[in-house]
């Protein structure tokens, strides 16, 4: 079972946890998207009117970020806990961006 981390409310919805912890693809870049509006941020810390289109930070599709990038996160302030409360359409919700690839990076 995939695991989906939050970092945060989302600065515009104002709903608790909402913020989804995601991983662009090619820059790699972590980033948080709103699992209510789908406005994308680049970071917990974020305000309202710094609100992206999740296009804009990962024009490439995103992924599930693996348990490296979460633990950087969560090092890096991000606050990131694990979503309990998701619908089993989160996956279809997220859209055509979301990409196949595992949510497990492999060991280096
Ligand atoms: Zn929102």
């Amino acid at each position: 079972m995939e695991q989906v981390y939050s970092c945060g409310d989302c600065p515009v919805c104002k709903v608790l946890g909402d913020l989804m912890l995601l991983e662009a693809v090619q820059s790699r870049t972590l980033f948080l998207r709103c699992f209510r509006c789908e406005g994308a941020f680049e970071s917990p810390m974020s305000r309202a009117d710094e609100l992206r289109p999740v296009e804009a930070l990962a024009p490439q599709g995103f992924v599930l970020p693996g348990p490296e990038r979460i633990r950087e996160a969560i090092d890096g302030g991000w606050g990131a806990t694990v979503m309990v409360s998701l619908d089993t359409d989160w996956k279809a919700r997220l859209g055509p961006g979301l990409r196949a690839e595992s949510a497990v990076e492999p060991p280096r």
